[in-house]
């Protein structure tokens, strides 16, 4: 029995297949959730932390003091959630915690001043179906390849010409997973030129840790090379479910992943990973709205 069809591509999850095959199965298709992890749940609160800063607050009040009232707001809205409450950060654990936080928000500042950007959205949720639409190609629904993502902020230069930002919160990649993960700024740039009709001058990478940021222009080769090799995942995705065939990839991942319990490489039992993935109740989605203000004309 071949297993069912992921409903889509994003960056993370293209990543996800080339690292590790069984995760990308465990994750995207039998939709196990992994143990929290702090280092992730940081990264959320300090992302909903930037996101409040250059939504809520103008041009010249995006202080480092407004960053910190946002930390704190969004640590107490998080800290509500799945993560938030399996992690039950208390005492010296949670104080280490706000300490390293407040230091990515400070590094932000570091890198740019938010007082001069022009934001245009945050968090901008984007899908694009690629392929003939279903009723002239015959080809079911469920095999057209979806791509989705998150835009962390999307925004306006002084030409009038729009540019995305990611904010990282791990450590950036050394130069020879450069490209790699750039690869997931090209999905944005491609995302963005098919949702709102216009390719970004530039996609930047904001990494806090460090501080350091990265940048790229994305062109019709880098645009033409995303839509191709998504295909090509896509395609190895159908013939893995077909097959039922997601093989393990033993390597450093391992030691941050959180599904050695059905990993035939870790002494783990797969089985196990169906029926678990059978008992746990289906809730809809709930989905904050993009923040999108309206664009001007392209010059
Ligand atoms: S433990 Fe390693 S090989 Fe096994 S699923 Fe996780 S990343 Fe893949």
């Amino acid at each position: 029995m071949a297993l069912q069809l992921p409903a889509s591509l994003t960056p993370s999850k293209v990543s996800t297949f080339k690292d590790c095959a069984l995760v990308f199965r465990l994750s995207a298709i039998d939709k196990l959730p992994e143990p929290a992890s702090l280092q992730a749940f940081k990264g959320t609160v300090v992302h909903r932390a930037l996101e409040l800063l250059m939504w809520e607050e103008q041009p010249g009040d995006r202080t480092p003091g407004a960053a910190s009232v946002k930390l704190d707001r969004a640590l107490e809205e998080l800290r509500a959630g799945r993560e938030g409450a399996e992690l039950a950060l208390s005492g010296a654990d949670l104080e280490q915690f706000v300490t390293d936080a407040r230091q990515l928000v400070s590094n932000y500042f570091v890198l740019e001043d938010p007082n001069q950007v022009r934001v245009m959205g945050t968090e901008l949720r984007m899908q694009v179906d690629l392929g003939p639409p279903p009723d002239e190609s015959h080809v079911p629904a469920t095999s057209r390849l979806r791509l989705r993502g998150i835009i962390d902020r999307l925004e306006m230069d002084e030409n009038d010409e729009l540019v995305v930002t990611d904010y990282k919160t791990g450590r950036a990649p050394g130069q020879t997973h450069e490209q790699s993960r750039l690869g997931g700024v090209h999905f944005y740039a491609f995302l963005c030129e098919q949702v709102l009709g216009r390719r970004p001058v530039r996609v930047q990478l904001l990494h806090l840790r460090e501080p350091l940021a990265i940048s790229t222009t994305p062109s019709d080769q880098s645009i033409t090379g995303l839509e191709r090799q998504a295909t090509a995942i896509w395609a190895a995705v159908k013939r893995a479910c077909l097959l039922e065939d997601f093989r393990p990839k033993p390597g450093p991942l391992c030691d941050w992943c959180g599904y050695h319990a059905f990993c035939p490489a870790k002494g783990g039992d797969l089985a196990l990973a169906r029926a678990q993935a059978e008992s746990i109740p289906r809730l809809g989605a709930t989905v904050a709205p993009s923040q999108l203000l309206p664009l001007p004309a392209a010059g």
